[in-house]
């Protein structure tokens, strides 16, 4: 099949389970309450990507807050700060490493198999990557950010390999953190080195809303298959680096811009599909939004992929499949 659909990886999460993380936050609802209205909706965004006709599921991360804490407090090593602020208004605790940061079993390894089992479909094992992590902690432990890095590094490998022994077909590693710091791209290069060294499954980094400009072309030298990149918020000015640098791996290309409440018309996917046929060959695009749609309302997430998944089947007609 030409043209897989799929997504970055979070989804907003259902009202019941707003309410419920901040009463278990308040101590007023036990962890296995929780976790089951978790999996509950767990499996709601399965079945919604389901019915939407999405070909590579995710389980819509409903078990994490924030993409960089989430995987600090499952490790040995970090602390959890109080709230620090970061851009604009948002605010958020932050990991602290203070001691070598090592990984005290499997992370995500039984919710993939969970989600797994729900579904014929092949489902996306997603993580937060080293330099991001790194980037997004305080450091009381290691001499270098280098050092910081590496030590993760080493935990998301481990992790990696747990997944590929679960099943995990597509193995996503996020690093948005790597377009906001183009002077380090190297350490970015070389971390992902450790994290996908004799890896099987096809790997895949997620980057976004950056300076590409500064990073790209050497940002193509990540050891992954897949690079899945916002377009559409930057008007597909990547396509002028594609055609000036072109590169010979496979493109997750950002069809809907996560950042906007307006939900995209079957038409404009189209023309942002068809801009991109032109510079990528068709066997190398995978489709899906820009980043992910935990920011969007449940309803818009549902109405912008139903869009992006009508205007991929009306393409692969024309490009002589039967649109399935
Ligand atoms: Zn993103």
């Amino acid at each position: 099949m030409i043209l897989p659909t799929t997504t970055v990886g979070s989804f907003p999460k259902p009202e019941y389970l707003r309410v419920a993380r901040s009463k278990f936050s308040r101590g007023e609802m036990p962890g296995e309450e929780l976790h089951r209205l978790e999996r509950k909706a767990t499996e709601e965004i399965i079945r919604m990507q389901e019915e939407v006709g999405l070909d590579i599921l995710v389980d819509g991360e409903m078990y994490r807050g924030d993409m960089a804490t989430y995987f600090a407090e499952n490790l040995d090593g970090f602390r959890i700060s109080g709230l620090v602020r970061s851009y604009g208004n948002r605010y958020y605790r932050k990991p602290v490493a203070i001691a070598p940061i090592k990984r005290r079993g499997p992370i995500t390894v039984d919710w993939f198999r969970y989600a797994q089992s729900l579904t014929q479909l092949p489902m996306k094992a997603i993580l937060t990557g080293p330099y991001t992590m790194m980037d997004w902690s305080f450091d009381e432990y290691y001499p270098s950010r280098e050092h910081l890095a590496m030590a993760l590094a080493e935990a998301i490998h481990e992790e990696v390999k747990d997944l590929e022994a679960a099943g995990a077909k597509y193995i996503q590693v996020d690093e948005p953190a790597v377009s906001v710091r183009p002077e380090e791209i190297d350490l970015a290069v070389r971390v992902m080195k450790v994290v996908t060294d004799g890896i099987q499954a096809k790997t895949i980094t997620h980057i976004c809303y950056g300076s590409f400009d500064d990073i790209y072309p050497k940002m193509l030298e990540i050891p992954v298959d897949q690079f899945d990149l916002e377009l559409s918020n930057s008007d597909f000015d990547m396509l002028d680096r594609f055609r000036k640098y072109p590169f010979s791996k496979e493109i997750a290309a950002g069809v809907l811009d996560v950042h906007s409440h307006a939900v995209e018309s079957v038409k404009t996917v189209e023309t942002r599909l068809r801009r991109l046929l032109k510079v990528i060959p068709v066997e190398r695009i995978t489709v899906d939004p820009d980043c992910g749609l935990k920011t969007r309302t449940t309803e818009e997430a549902r109405d912008k992929l139903k869009s992006m998944v009508t205007a991929v089947k009306t393409i692969r007609k024309e490009l002589g499949g039967n649109g399935k």
